[in-house]
């Protein structure tokens, strides 16, 4: 049975001590950031043709901020630029003998592993999530198609880990390998392992080994974290990675928003322009990755999120990306702010609820308005809802919008909940 004594709770993964300081960081990143954009100068002629398109040599990237010199290249663009130029888009730098296994994503999209070992990034976030050698895990993340199960599996061997490759599904199994290996750490999506703890305890024998748990893929709500803390003792963090970047972002023990990993420069940019904008506010994410076999530079995932520059109590100085915030397909911009349908709804949680509600963007004279239109539930305070409202809209979206109390039944059941009327001719 393992026995894991080091406390889940404090330390730092080995690099992450190196690059601690925000001062370090920028070195470090300005330095991979320069020798990644020339080494895909050379060996990936996908690369190549963004920068030549951009009129920019192999030395105009210096560093983190000439990054944005480089257009976004868009997600949904990948199926046919690996098309135009198989397998791969032109985006791998090295030949096919070298590529250990191809990935294949919904698109299709084909994402190559080449020889380097951890190029995911994983292990920094596993290990401030509380994964620690001599853990035993079950990764129940697919392991055929995409990568997440793989990128995983290779963090867990860098930081000593030993995987049970169970994969997706049976639920008994699961069980009884937790129970017969003495499983310390389970990797997969949070509803699973639920799943997999709720039939522990219909099959008796008492509760399961695990203490830890990575989990992602899917929302992952606070009642779920605390019934997995206080009713099974598993300390459970979630991670943000996408398919062709590995992981970007993860929690650490304090569990506020998720800190970025320093092999990827996450920026959060508009999403029509590719600029990238201040921290605090909604954009898409847009990545560049350290790795050096299949280079993503300027990468737009169509995800959209906020990023918190402030000190986090743990001591990392990295930033942190405050969860999934939707599509970017789905944002309106309204005075230079992107709001999202999901905006809206925080909005109204916040402002004390309503029964149907939806927010209207109108052009008057040369400026946006905002209204939120409200039917409150039987019984509310009409009165106060209003201000509350009206601050829950400066909070949340960081503008100022007028609140109007409508009648039961004014906003249509199927009512979209970002109404944009403005006209543009
Ligand atoms: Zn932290």
């Amino acid at each position: 049975m393992a026995v894991v004594s080091v406390d889940r709770r404090t330390g730092y993964w080995d690099r992450e001590k190196e690059i601690m300081t925000a001062a370090a960081r920028r070195r470090y990143q300005d330095g991979w950031v320069r020798a990644l954009v020339r080494h895909a100068w050379e060996r990936a002629p996908g690369v190549r043709r963004r920068l030549e398109a951009a009129g920019l040599g192999p030395g105009a990237i210096r560093g983190v901020g000439d990054l944005a010199r480089l257009p976004v290249m868009k997600k949904h663009t990948l199926p046919d630029l690996q098309k135009a130029d198989p397998p791969f888009g032109g985006f791998c730098t090295v030949p096919m003998e070298k590529v250990r296994r191809i990935f294949v994503s919904p698109g299709p999209i084909l994402e190559p592993l080449g020889p380097e070992f951890g190029g995911f990034h994983a292990e920094t976030g596993m290990y401030a999530g509380g994964f620690r050698r001599g853990d035993i895990v079950l990764n129940t993340y697919a392991y055929h198609l995409t990568p997440a199960a793989h990128l995983i599996d290779e963090a867990l061997a860098l930081l000593g880990c030993t995987v049970v490759p169970t994969g997706v599904g049976n639920t008994d199994t699961q069980v009884l390998m937790a129970r017969t290996l003495g499983a310390t750490g389970y990797v997969g999506t949070p509803s699973f392992l639920m799943t997999i703890l709720k039939r522990a305890a219909e099959m008796g024998g008492g509760r399961l080994p695990i203490q830890v748990a990575q989990v992602g893929a899917e929302p992952f709500p606070e009642s779920m974290r605390r019934a997995f803390q206080d009713e099974y003792g598993i300390i459970a963090r979630q991670g943000f990675g996408t398919a062709d970047l590995g992981m970007l972002a993860y929690e650490c023990t304090e569990a506020r928003g998720m800190h970025l990993v320093d092999d990827a420069v996450l920026q959060v940019c508009d999403p029509q322009s590719g600029e990238p904008l201040a921290d605090g506010q909604l954009g898409e994410i847009v990545a560049t990755v350290r790795h050096e076999s299949y280079p993503m530079i300027r990468f737009g995932t169509g995800d959209l999120t906020v990023v918190d520059g402030s000190p986090c109590p743990c001591g990392r100085t990295s930033a942190r990306m405050l969860g999934w915030r939707g599509r970017a397909d789905e944002v309106t911009k309204v005075r230079g702010m992107f709001i999202h349908p999901r905006q809206v709804d925080e909005t109204v949680a916040r402002g004390g609820g309503a029964a149907r509600y939806q927010a209207v963007v109108t052009r008057e004279g040369h400026q946006d308005g905002l209204t939120l239109r409200v039917e409150l539930p039987q019984g509310a305070d009409a009165a106060a809802a209003p201000a509350a409202l009206e601050a829950a809209i400066r909070d949340v979206i960081k503008l100022r919008g007028r609140v109007e109390i409508v009648p039961p039944g004014a906003i249509p059941d199927n009512a979209k909940k970002i109404d944009d009327q403005r006209k543009w001719d």
